[in-house]
């Protein structure tokens, strides 16, 4: 479906500079997300970080004539003779106004899906549920923005028969927009959980801001056990028919009961009191239990019959949310995306693999299965898939799967292959041959895809650190938005990003656009410029035997002595090298690096202004304790010192010298510092350093049971027979000891991890590789998971047991412990 642009121009209310006829059929709000320019809208979009209309020009030069603006560039006919303008008074508004015009256009179901927990698992069982007979279309992945949302409902196509989208919200009074977008004609509540509200005083303020989303809503499903849903749908008086689900309540429109048996879960159910019917799912878990019978509801209200019902329950899938980059073998990077396969999830995965910066000359490969349900025949459809492959940079295909194989010819891409089944994949040379390459491996989980990966990837060791790039990015956010606007931003990237691994840490930060990455040593800056991080880097400890390394990666040095400085100077002279950007660290009560602000501010700058090959771009100091009150009168002494000493460096020199004192803590604790730039560090891995609490975990250390043993009271366990047990016990072994970064004096029941979400102590000492837990009373095989820390058992728990702090335990995870990222 298109709009002309004089049609779009009417629907958002815009002033048009521009008269070239166009039609559009793509919105795009994220430049780098660009593909197919001549169809193209962008809406140049404004945030307190961020503004659109900085990349008209390069988007232009892209191909793209159709802009959102608000403001027309100022010689438009000029610079950009082939363009269309619609000038507006809010971008985001009218992206919000396009999509409500969009859906004005349908009369059919919208299914409009919000809550705390569940919202895109009920989605997706929803569209397994019904697309077997309709044509659905549903929000990709979690689109549920204010941005999000727009782009979503902008997918609804004449056939289209039920539109499935979800809403989030993080702060009071966005519901209000999503309802006028998406117009659901069934609201769907999903759990509230009770996880920490940002932005709200309480978790009923935040549900009652989310039912607004069902205000003109005819049916509204929700849980009549959960008592607060419960008092807020009632209080406020909808309209439209309450379906509430309960387990409790026999009179409930949907009435059910459950019991599970394996790993399986029944649920009879009731609906509105005439309709009787059972299914079953391959899951157990509360969460899918609950999640399923809110999905049956409304696919019940829906109109699917109790069998279809049941024969699509007992084949569910379930909902990888994740898309996971892991190194594989011979150099490949592999990114793994186990989200159902369908076109725009595809567009999305291979999006995040175009906008990874990666070495030269790696090859991008796309490994796709057969694309099911998707309403299209399969001549329209891979050639679909042809197109945006091409368009987002794919120069190998391997496509799996009868229907792929039969339409080979419609995949333009040079090197192509075709395999029936993965086996024969994985027989093949093709296979064999993988080298230097990006992979992205997208398949419908029937293929079972996950033999390619476990295939492929680079088997270490059992032990993994998973790291959350979403959990990064949130963390990012919090902090972002205690900062002042326009206050530039360094993240602390040393340490290998404190233990997560510094090269995917910084993708994600570049993506994101923070202004500088920091590190400690010249060498840490190496590796991220030869994976592509192009991003200004800041070099913490710079060894004097470095100099040329950084002058040749672009690697700006911290300066905190003369002679460091003489010699850095001296370097670059040779060099030939003039005006290069280095950082001056003043020393204002850490007694560790930097000048004495006091006494040598005069000769530094003496010495700065008798030389042209460095120049200061920076001026900073470190605070001791901006974690602790109790030294709010010492912070405060440094900050007078570090500000008379750095005005003192700027007065010296016509350009702008950043001032940058703030550090995690400090941004949080003291605003008023924040000054021209900050250095985020802990905060960005999580950890809010002025409580130890976490704020949003992002990384989770795991392994799994190798061995489980019975061993009976009396006997000892481990080297020296440090624990002798007093009762018959089950011990379990699991891989990972003091060489992988588990600190020893953790064993002898001085700490726990967790095995199925139980407490399980190290017994005995804690070996080189190897280490013993008991599993006494819990409910455990081998191979199942041990949560070493992470989201359940937070890493400040490990570091208060052994009186340190978490930045030691992050940092000290060794390098054999293979590192996972994955994406939300
Ligand atoms: C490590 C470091 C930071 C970051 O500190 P956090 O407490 O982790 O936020 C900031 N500045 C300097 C100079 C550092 O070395």
């Amino acid at each position: 479906m298109t709009y002309t642009i004089e049609k779009i121009t009417t629907l958002i209310g815009a002033r048009r500079f521009g008269h070239r006829d166009a039609n559009i059929a793509f919105l795009l709000t994220d430049s780098r997300s660009l593909c197919f320019p001549e169809e193209t809208l962008f809406f140049a979009l404004k945030s307190e970080r961020n503004d659109g209309h900085y990349y008209i020009a390069d988007l232009y030069r892209r191909g793209v004539r159709n802009f959102v603006v608000e403001q027309v560039p100022l010689s438009y006919e000029v610079d950009y003779p082939e363009a269309n303008f619609l000038k507006v008074i809010g971008t985001r508004k009218a992206l919000q106004r396009l999509a409500e015009r969009h859906r004005d256009e349908y009369n059919i179901p919208i299914v409009g899906i919000t809550g705390s927990n569940g919202k895109t698992v009920v989605k997706e069982w929803l569209y397994q549920l019904i697309s077997p007979d309709k044509v659905v279309v549903r929000s990709p992945r979690s689109y549920n923005s204010q941005i999000g949302v727009p782009l979503s409902v902008w997918l609804l196509q004449e056939d289209t028969q039920v539109g499935l989208f979800e809403a989030g919200i993080s702060r009071p009074g966005e519901m209000l927009a999503l309802q006028e977008i998406i117009q659901p004609t069934i609201g769907v509540l999903t759990n509230l959980g009770n996880a920490h509200q940002e932005n709200f005083a309480t978790v009923e303020e935040k549900c009652r801001e989310k039912l607004r989303l069902f205000h003109e809503a005819g049916v509204i499903v929700y849980c009549m056990d959960d008592e607060l849903a419960a008092r807020c749908v009632s209080e406020a008086a909808f309209k439209g028919e309450l379906l509430a689900w309960s387990c409790k309540n026999a009179n409930a429109p949907m009435y059910v009961q459950t019991h599970t048996e394996g790993l399986t879960t029944e649920i009879d159910y009731t609906f509105k009191g005439q309709l009787q019917g059972r299914y079953a799912i391959p899951f157990i878990d509360s969460a899918s239990v609950e999640d399923s019978i809110v999905a049956a509801t409304t696919a019940l209200q829906l109109g699917i019959t109790p069998d279809a019902l049941a024969e699509r329950m007992a084949k569910l899938e379930p909902v990888a949310m994740r898309l996971e980059v892991k190194e594989g073998q011979h150099g490949c990077t592999l990114i793994n995306d186990s989200y159902n396969s369908d076109i725009k999830s595809l567009d999305i995965a291979l999006d995040f693999m175009n906008r990874r910066p990666d070495h030269k000359g790696r090859r991008r490969t796309l490994i796709l299965s057969d694309i099911y349900q998707s309403g299209q025949s399969a001549a329209s459809l891979y050639g679909e898939v042809s197109k945006l492959a091409v368009e987002r940079g794919v120069e190998k295909f391997i496509g799996i799967g009868t229907e792929l194989s039969s339409h080979a010819e419609l995949i333009k891409i040079g090197e192509k292959f075709f395999f029936k089944t993965v086996e024969r994949f994985l027989q093949s040379e093709v296979f064999d041959s993988l080298r230097d390459e990006v992979i992205l491996i997208k398949g419908a989980r029937r293929f079972g895809f996950d033999r390619i990966t476990e295939n492929l990837v680079r088997k270490v060791h059992e032990t993994v650190l998973e790291v959350n790039l979403n959990a990064v990015v949130d963390n990012l956010n919090h902090y972002r938005d205690m900062m002042k606007p326009g206050t530039k931003l360094v993240c602390m990237i040393k340490a290998d990003a404190y233990g997560a691994g510094s090269v995917e840490i910084a993708k994600t930060l570049q993506d994101h656009q923070v202004d500088y990455l920091a590190v400690a040593v010249a060498d840490e800056g190496v590796t991220l410029r030869k994976n592509g991080i192009t991003s200004n880097i800041m070099i913490m400890n710079p060894e004097m035997s470095a100099f040329k390394t950084m002058f040749d990666y672009d690697l700006e040095p911290e300066v905190y002595s003369f002679r460091l400085l003489d010699a850095l100077v001296k370097a670059a002279e040779k060099e030939g090298i003039t005006d290069y950007p280095v950082h001056i660290k003043l020393d204002t009560g850490m007694h560790r690096l930097g000048f004495d602000p006091e006494h040598d501010m005069d000769e530094l700058i003496q010495r700065l202004k008798h030389q042209n090959a460095i120049i200061p771009r920076s001026v900073f100091s470190h605070f001791v304790g901006s974690d602790d009150d109790g030294f709010d009168a010492f912070s405060k002494q440094q900050f007078e010192l570090f500000d008379k000493g750095s005005r003192q460096l700027q007065q010296a020199f016509r350009h702008k010298i950043l001032r940058h004192i703030d550090n995690s803590a400090g941004i949080e604790h003291f605003p008023e510092r924040q000054l021209d730039m900050c250095r985020l560090g802990l905060g960005l891995y999580g950890i809010d350093p002025r409580n130890n609490q976490t704020i949003h975990t992002i990384s989770t250390l795991k392994t799994t049971i190798l061995q489980l043993r019975h061993v009976p009271a009396g006997d000892s366990i481990g080297y020296s027979r440090r624990t002798i047990l007093d009762k018959d016990s089950l011990i379990a072994a699991i891989p990972i000891g003091y060489a992988d970064g588990l600190n020893r004096r953790l064993g002898n029941r001085k700490g726990y991890c967790l095995v199925n979400g139980k407490r399980a102590q190290y017994v005995g000492n804690i070996c080189m590789d190897v280490c013993m837990i008991d599993v006494t009373g819990i409910d455990c095989k081998e191979g199942d998971m041990v949560e070493i820390f992470g989201p359940e058992l937070p890493v400040t728990v490990l570091s208060d047991w052994l009186e340190t702090i978490p930045y030691e335990v992050m940092t000290g995870i060794s390098n054999r412990v293979r590192r996972v990222y994955y994406q939300d």
